[in-house]
């Protein structure tokens, strides 16, 4: 029997761990499929406090798993629920086949990327159409090619700056005709010499699926309802996040777009059962929130088991 088991790995997860390790709970952490979540696929953090200098995404990620396990957070790397019972306590857990049976849960299964929905999308995912340029930017295909990146928040500006290292120029298309990033990096984008903005703009197409890579884009102007064909080798689609929330829907209440709806904090419907970071967050969304959601998950999780 658990005390507590940690379904995630991200911000909030691992700083969930540390606390929860700290008070002698010795969590199991699931991973899942993204150890270390979304923030691995980022280069420079330059707003996690402490680090004046910036922290490679990966490196900070890393940190904060040794950090759990040397105060006894056991770390289970890729390891997946495929199933929750919080119909009575103790809980039920499907891990991998194996039945997990805890006293409390916090979940911190964070957000995924949103994708545009085309069919010229699907079919070229990996042949030139990714939601990581940290990941894929440094590909050959992309070298000293036109590239396009959709959106208009700081994930789009991060990614548009990267890819200015690879790219002959990157075109910023976004539906508005502002962005909605910070203003810190809104600037930096659009003082970069390389970086295009299309405004009032979204992409309709993505070519060529029959060449098995990309060609080009087709865009429609939403204000003059004008439609043009980009070409570019790369498309990378930057348009905000989906909660990991599946596994919980009939089981936890969810809100209309899938986030874990949570009161008093970290508390969710079902006593014992806590949430933390970007599945139940669609107001804040930074790891420095995540991770503070993680702490409070941890504190609740230990009152609720001395209760
Ligand atoms: P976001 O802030 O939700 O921005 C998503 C962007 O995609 C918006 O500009 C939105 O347009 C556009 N969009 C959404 N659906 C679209 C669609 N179907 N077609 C075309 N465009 C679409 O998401 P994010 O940029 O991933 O950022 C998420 C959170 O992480 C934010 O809180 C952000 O501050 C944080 N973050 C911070 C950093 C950093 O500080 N360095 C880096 C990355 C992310 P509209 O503007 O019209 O809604």
């Amino acid at each position: 029997m658990e005390q507590l088991v940690i379904i995630g790995t991200g911000c909030a997860g691992l700083t969930a761990a540390i606390y929860a390790a700290r008070s002698n709970l010795s969590p199991l952490v699931l991973t899942g499929t993204q150890p270390g979540g979304l923030l691995t696929t980022t280069s420079i953090v330059e707003n996690y406090p402490g680090f004046p200098e910036g922290v490679d995404g990966c490196e900070l990620m890393t940190r904060m798993q040794r950090q759990a396990e040397r105060f006894g957070a056991r770390v289970q790397l890729l390891r997946v629920v495929e199933a929750a019972d919080f119909s009575k306590n103790p809980f039920v857990l499907t891990v991998d086949g194996e039945k997990v049976e805890t006293k409390t849960v916090i979940i911190a299964t964070g957000a995924s990327h949103r994708h545009l929905g085309l069919e010229g999308e699907r079919l070229l995912e990996k042949k030139g159409v990714t939601y990581c340029a940290t990941c894929d930017g440094a590909w050959p295909i992309f070298r000293n090619q036109p590239l396009v990146v959709v959106g208009g928040g700081d994930s789009a500006c991060e990614e548009a700056l990267f890819l200015t290292r690879f790219g002959s120029q990157i075109h910023l298309v976004h539906r508005r005709d502002s962005l909605r990033a910070s203003k810190i990096m809104s600037a930096r984008v659009l003082a970069h010499p390389k970086i295009k903005p299309v405004w009032d703009s979204v992409v309709t197409e993505i070519l060529d699926p029959a060449l098995k890579k990309v060609t080009g884009v087709r865009l429609l102007n939403l204000k003059t309802g004008a439609g043009t064909l980009l070409p570019c080798a790369g498309v990378f689609v930057a348009i905000g996040h989906a909660p990991n929330t599946r596994l919980f829907k009939g089981v936890l209440d969810l809100d209309e777009n899938g986030y874990i709806i949570h009161k008093r904090g970290a508390a969710t419907n079902i006593p014992g059962v806590f949430v933390a970071g970007d599945c139940a967050d669609h107001v804040y969304r930074q790891a420095i929130t995540a991770a503070g959601s993680g702490c409070a998950a941890a504190i609740e999780a230990e009152r609720y088991l001395e209760l």
